[in-house]
Formats: C-alpha cells, sequence, structure tokens
C-alpha cells in the first residue's frame, strides 16, 4: 500500500471531520446494560456494562467514535464513583461489570485517582471488574488499583490491528511492542487482559482485511490475551465517512464477520466473541440477518461453531 496517498491524514484532519457531540450529564452515566456473556469458566452469565460520561480521550484514533458522548473538561472528583452508584442502584444485580469511560480508565486526567478508593468500595461485591485502557497508561496506578479492589480486575486494550501502516495510520500512538509489553506486565501480576481488534481495516480491499483480522487474533492470544473481542469497522465518525466516500473504505460483510470468528473460535487459544452491535448494517439480506445474527450470538456464548445458514446471498 502507498501510504504517501493518506500522509493528510492526522490528528487534524480526523477532528475536523466530527460532527457535535451528544449533550451528557457528568453527574450520569450515558448508558448502562445487562448482557449474557461466557465466562472463561464456560458458564452464560449477565454481565453489566456501565457507560461512563467522562473527560474525552486524549488520542484521536482515525476509526474512533467515543468522543460523542464526551465532556471537553475533566469531570470533577466524585463524579465517576456517584455514576456508578447511579447505574448500580438501576440495574439488576450482576456479578461480573465492565466499566467504560471512553477512554482509558487509568487516566488520570480521565479519572482522578483520588477517586479510586471510592470506585473500589462500590464494587468490592463483585467477581469481576473489567475496565478499558490505552498501553500508555498501563503500569502500577492499574495493580494499585487492583489492591484496592480485591477482586478480579480485567484490562480491554484496543490492539486494533497488527498492520504496521496501518496501525500508525489509525493515530492509536501505540506499537505491536506496546500492546505485547502491556499485557506481558498485567499477566505477570495475574491480571486478565481481553483485546479489542478491528475487523476490516480501511485501505485495504476486503478479503486482505479478514487476513489481517486473523493475524491479529494470532498475535492478541500469542502475546497472553485470554479473550479477543472482534469490532467490525463502521462508518459513522465523519473521519470514517469521508474515507467511505473517496473509496478508502470497505465495510465489513456478515459473511466475513462470520468468517473470523470461526477463525478464532478454532483456534482454541480463549474466548472470542463479536461485537453484534449495529449488526444489521453489514447484511446485504433480509431473508437470512435474524438467523445470521441469531447464530453469532450462540457461537459467542458456546464458542463453538454452528451449523451454517444457507442462503441464495451466499
Ligand atoms: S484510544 Fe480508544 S477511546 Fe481513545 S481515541 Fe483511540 S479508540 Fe478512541
Ligand atoms: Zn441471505
Amino acid at each position: 500500500m502507498n501510504n504517501t496517498r493518506w500522509k493528510h491524514i492526522n490528528k487534524k484532519w480526523i477532528v475536523n471531520h466530527r460532527g457535535a457531540k451528544n449533550p451528557v450529564d457528568f453527574n450520569k452515566p450515558y448508558a448502562w446494560n445487562v448482557e449474557e456473556e461466557r465466562t472463561r469458566t464456560g458458564t452464560i452469565e449477565e454481565v453489566g456494562t456501565i457507560f461512563l460520561t467522562n473527560k474525552e480521550c486524549p488520542f484521536q484514533c482515525l476509526m474512533c467514535d467515543l468522543w460523542k458522548n464526551t465532556t471537553d473538561k475533566p469531570v470533577p472528583l466524585g463524579a465517576i464513583p456517584a455514576q456508578i452508584e447511579y447505574a448500580l442502584n438501576r440495574m439488576p444485580h450482576v456479578k461480573h461489570l465492565k466499566l467504560y469511560n471512553s477512554g482509558s480508565f487509568f487516566d488520570g486526567g480521565a479519572i482522578p485517582r483520588k477517586d479510586y478508593e471510592a470506585i473500589a468500595a462500590l464494587l468490592k461485591n463483585f467477581e469481576t471488574i473489567i475496565v478499558e485502557s490505552h498501553t500508555r497508561f498501563i503500569d502500577e496506578r492499574v495493580i494499585r488499583f487492583r489492591d484496592d479492589l480485591q477482586t478480579d480486575l480485567e484490562v480491554a486494550i484496543g490492539l486494533e490491528t497488527v498492520h504496521p501502516k496501518i496501525l500508525t495510520l489509525l493515530n492509536k500512538q501505540m506499537s505491536v511492542l506496546d500492546f505485547g509489553n502491556a499485557v506481558s506486565f498485567l499477566n505477570e501480576n495475574s491480571i486478565r487482559t481481553r483485546a479489542f481488534i478491528l475487523h476490516q481495516l480501511p485501505f485495504l480491499a476486503l478479503e486482505e482485511g479478514s487476513i489481517w483480522t486473523q493475524k491479529s487474533i494470532d498475535f492478541a492470544f500469542d502475546s497472553g490475551v485470554e479473550c479477543c473481542i472482534l469490532i467490525p469497522l463502521r462508518a459513522g465518525n465523519g473521519a470514517m465517512d469521508a474515507l467511505l466516500a473517496q473509496g478508502d473504505l470497505q465495510l465489513p460483510t456478515l459473511h466475513s464477520l462470520e468468517s473470523v470468528l470461526e477463525y478464532g473460535i478454532n483456534k482454541k487459544a480463549g474466548r472470542v466473541f463479536a461485537d453484534l452491535w449495529d449488526l444489521e448494517i453489514f447484511s446485504g439480506c433480509n431473508n437470512c440477518f435474524n438467523k445470521r445474527k441469531q447464530r453469532l450470538n450462540t457461537i459467542n456464548l458456546t464458542q463453538q461453531i454452528q451449523p451454517a445458514i444457507n442462503c441464495v446471498c451466499l
């Protein structure tokens, strides 16, 4: 691939393509839900997710749309524990909880360290807490938070892709080496990791994109992650729409997502999930969409390949 064609893609170009943010209130999370997930021990359990209203992430990745529900300024001390309490009072009881803050949990500019103790006190009865972080913030502060928590801590890290040129173009400001080092550090401290992997990449044809999804799954498991989440690449953040319009982005198909999920499951190296949010945008066939979505959901929950769906669209 010819990188010079995309040399104009930088932080300024990405930010200039953004639309307006959604109105948010730092006193409340902007969403929360409970979904079933297969645990690493093989049971299917309910897992809550709280989408915290937090300061915008300091990175501006090309494909990211999480900035839409963020604040421009840091949230005040005490806001994050209050948001967690707010959502927990409105959610059914669950044993496992994801705290996603549209950035990095361990970024001191996002969640003040002085809030860790109050957050840990709210979470002491959970079995598993899952947070997300860029590798830049993975260091001793993760250990300190785990020690405050006294429960299982798992960290989700965006690997995105191991394609070296595209990882740079994504403006992730992280190398695959950084990813590997972060996972090793966490594993050495008995903290499990999960990797977010993009399925399909801008600047690549569909078939090539699937090959790189597979390579990224291989790398993530070889690095020591316990779980991979395949996220089909979407438009909608401005920059991705511009790439789509100029022919530099092919959205993944449902069939290609099925195939990379099956690849990951067949490795038997750890759990592999396909992200099913907004899945209909990747389907070109009304006849089989619901069956395919159901099949993907069953594969996620059982970690077993299910019988193929036969349809004229294949
Ligand atoms: S590091 Fe994560 S949250 Fe931050 S811009 Fe990149 S994808 Fe978005
Ligand atoms: Zn079909």
